[in-house]
């Protein structure tokens, strides 16, 4: 196993002289896809379970870098198999995944630990697995590893681990002052980014729905169900679609607009915030908010570093610009170019029109 220091991520030397390092798979990893080995091909009893729950049928980065934390340490006799809680309309083969299971039901959405407990631990043993990967999020999975951890008493577990190979696990201490390592435990909660997603193999990724058992002895939980409130009420940390406006933005009532009808939060550079088109709170960047939006449709924005710095964690990253050259159109998975007042008022009419006609269809 080959690891590399990530210079990108925060590191410490302890008195032991150790660093943090990003687990990454061993050989090439500019092998193209088609031409990737499949890592195992065999059906094999002995296997490494990762837990995540999905997110309208997709896993987010650190779900998938856990997949791949477990394919990269698995050896040929071992299977990674993924249990997906929620949805799944992604292929898990690039990131390793020898089989994936899905408890479609066990979604998100729901707030029902005890049933996904008695679930998993019912697959727990009947699999027996060797060990378990888990990301350590808060967004469900970290609260049910832990649940995990509590009722699988007799097994070795570490949280917050920052660092990992076949020997051991690190975690940070002290605030971050110091590093703490041990063995490679039975259950490990991963912290995102400590793994590349970039493996130089594939897997198979035989898939199959697991049905769920609703037999639950007790239940100390009602969950009430989600509410929905506006999107221009949600704190932009917690948005999910955002729509941000730049300096190439004249018209803040089109901007505006735009949200609305998308339903998204609106979100601003410093300069159109300093230009007073936006309140000081909807300012992103490194002296505004950092955001973790899946996606993020950034309208007129260079993309100067203090303004990717507060985007750095979000999913799908939409440009519209007349330059072609700007940092938000590399920074971006899919760019416009052209003229922004243009572009917004085309949506809107685009966007009113599909509404009208999906409500034609329904009726
Ligand atoms: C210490 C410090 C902290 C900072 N903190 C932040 C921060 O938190 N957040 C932040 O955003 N910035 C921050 N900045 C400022 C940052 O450096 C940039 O100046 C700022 O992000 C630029 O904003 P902008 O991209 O909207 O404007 P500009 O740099 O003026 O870019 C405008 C963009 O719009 C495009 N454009 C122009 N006309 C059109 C049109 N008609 N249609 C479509 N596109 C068009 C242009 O091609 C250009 O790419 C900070 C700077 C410093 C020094």
């Amino acid at each position: 196993m080959t690891t590399r220091i990530n210079p990108n991520r925060p590191s410490k030397i302890a008195a032991a002289g150790l660093k943090r390092i990003v687990l990454t798979a061993p050989t090439n990893l500019q092998v193209p896809h088609q031409q990737k080995p499949v890592r195992t091909k065999k059906n094999l009893n002995a296997s490494y379970l990762v837990i995540a729950h999905s997110e309208r049928g997709t896993l987010c980065d650190h779900a998938l870098q856990t997949i791949a934390a477990a394919a990269i340490l698995a050896d040929a006799e071992t299977n990674v198999l993924a249990l997906i809680l929620g949805e799944l309309t992604e292929d898990l083969a690039n990131v390793g995944a020898d089989q994936v299971m899905v408890m479609p039901e066990l979604d998100f959405e729901h707030f029902q630990p005890e049933l996904e407990l008695a679930n998993i631990s019912a697959l727990i043993e009947s699999i027996q697995p060797l060990r378990i990967f888990i990301p350590d999020n808060h967004t469900g999975d970290g609260d049910l590893g832990r649940r995990l951890i509590a009722h699988q008493k007799t097994k070795t577990a570490v949280t917050q681990v920052v660092e990992m190979d076949v020997g051991h696990v690190a975690t940070y201490q002290a605030g971050g002052t110091s590093i703490a390592q041990t063995a490679l435990p039975e259950i490990t909660l991963l912290v995102a980014n400590t793994v590349d997603t970039h493996l130089p193999f594939t897997a198979l990724a035989q898939r199959s729905n697991q049905a769920i058992s609703n037999q639950l002895t007790s239940n100390s939980y009602q969950d009430l169900g989600m509410q929905t409130i506006a999107a221009t009420e949600i704190a932009l940390e917690e948005a999910d679609f955002i729509v941000s406006a730049g300096n190439g933005v004249q018209n803040v009532a089109t901007l505006e607009s735009l949200a609305h009808t998308l339903e998204a939060s609106i979100g601003a550079s410093r300069v159109a915030v300093d230009d007073g088109k936006f309140s000081r709170d909807k300012q992103i960047g490194a002296s505004g908010k950092t955001v973790s939006a899946s996606a993020y449709l950034a309208i007129g924005i260079s993309g100067a570093v203090q303004h990717l710095q507060g985007i750095k964690d979000c999913r799908h990253v939409i440009a519209i610009n007349t330059d072609a050259s700007a940092p938000m159109v590399k920074r971006a998975d899919l760019s416009v170019i052209g003229d922004a007042e243009e572009i917004m008022s085309a949506l809107i009419t685009l966007i009113a029109e599909a509404k009208s006609a999906n409500l034609k269809v329904a009726a």
